[in-house]
């Protein structure tokens, strides 16, 4: 079964949560308060040549990704070490986790730590802020924009690099680096006219997917749109590259289309950063296509899942 079948499967059983945001987005919602969790776990998240400082800055990336995705703001986290005695020095892991929190501003308020028999295992649990506006997957709108917050592909170079499949001459481990958009996520949950959001873990294909079932509207990213000028340096197919790599942790988003011009020069002045219009929302089913001149392609596969 994959993870989606079985969260499908787990939320049907539990039933109907009393609060206001449970299973089914990248945090749930409760008293104003986000919370998510995400989990790493060694030679399926990372491998065993990674650095302690590369592995914790990615386990704070990816939880911190959760929370901007809602819109919200990461404040705290409960960090869950599981860690074979002799893997790591005590004093390089105290260092990365201080690190790590500094750069995204959140505080470690706790956690938990056992030994492993023999791989890391590593979780994080974070709470945020919620902003004016929660931005979940199911309210992208008939007409609305498709936005990316940012070039992606080098997640999917990075990994094949890491895994020696080809050498591109790029940094090892930079996939490890890439940050989550701490600042974007707090600006787009106080603008008015986003509709929805989610950050890209399992790459754009999946996610769009996941935000035209969730609005029960159709995706229409257009090839021409994508941001693919670096990344045809290094590959022959950068579109699909950029549809399929993960743990990106850049946001896809979609805008009110009369709101769009005003909300891109507010992130410019505010932020010094640009946004990349890749698409459009039209009526459908739950679906998301690639359009490449007058040609649809569904791209509900494009991306990763774990099998349970
Ligand atoms: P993300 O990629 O944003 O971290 P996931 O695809 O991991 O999101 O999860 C989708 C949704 O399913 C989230 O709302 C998450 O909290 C929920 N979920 C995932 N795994 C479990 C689980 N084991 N038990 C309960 N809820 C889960
Ligand atoms: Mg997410």
């Amino acid at each position: 079964m994959n993870e989606f079948e079985f969260i499908d499967n787990l939320d049907d059983a539990l039933g109907k949560s009393q609060i206001e945001l449970s299973i089914g987005d990248d945090a749930a919602c409760f008293n104003d308060v986000l919370i998510a969790k995400d989990i790493m776990v060694e030679d399926v998240h990372f491998t065993s040549e990674a650095s302690i400082q590369d592995i914790i800055f990615k386990l704070f990336t990816c939880n911190v990704s959760d929370i901007a995705a809602m819109g919200g703001t990461a404040e705290n986290v409960l960090l869950g070490l599981s860690i074979p005695s002799d893997r790591i020095d005590n004093k390089q892991l105290i260092d990365a986790i201080k690190s790590a929190a500094k750069h995204y501003g959140v505080n470690v308020i706790g956690g938990d730590t056992t030994s492993s028999l023999s791989s890391i295992f590593l979780s994080l649990t974070v709470t945020g802020r919620k902003g004016e506006h929660l931005l979940k997957r199911n309210g992208a709108k008939v007409g609305d924009i498709v936005c990316l917050s940012r070039p992606i592909g080098f997640g999917s170079l990075g990994l094949i690099q890491e895994l020696e499949s080809e050498d591109f001459g790029l940094p090892p481990f930079l996939h490890y680096r890439h940050t989550a958009e701490k600042e974007l996520g707090t600006f787009l949950g106080n603008a008015n006219g986003v509709t929805s959001c989610i950050d890209i873990s399992d790459g754009l294909g999946r996610e769009s997917t996941h935000i035209a079932k969730s609005s029960g509207v159709k995706l229409v990213i257009n090839a021409e749109q994508l941001p693919i000028e670096e990344l045809s340096k290094y590959s022959e197919d950068p579109v699909s590259l950029m549809l399929e790599s993960g743990e990106e942790f850049a946001l896809l988003f979609t805008v009110n289309k009369h709101r769009f011009n005003d909300i891109r020069q507010n992130i410019f002045t505010s932020l010094g950063r640009d946004i990349i219009e890749i698409g459009v929302v039209r009526e459908g089913d739950g679906e998301a296509v690639l359009k490449t001149g007058e040609q649809e392609t569904s791209l509900s596969v494009k991306g990763y899942e774990h099998k349970i």
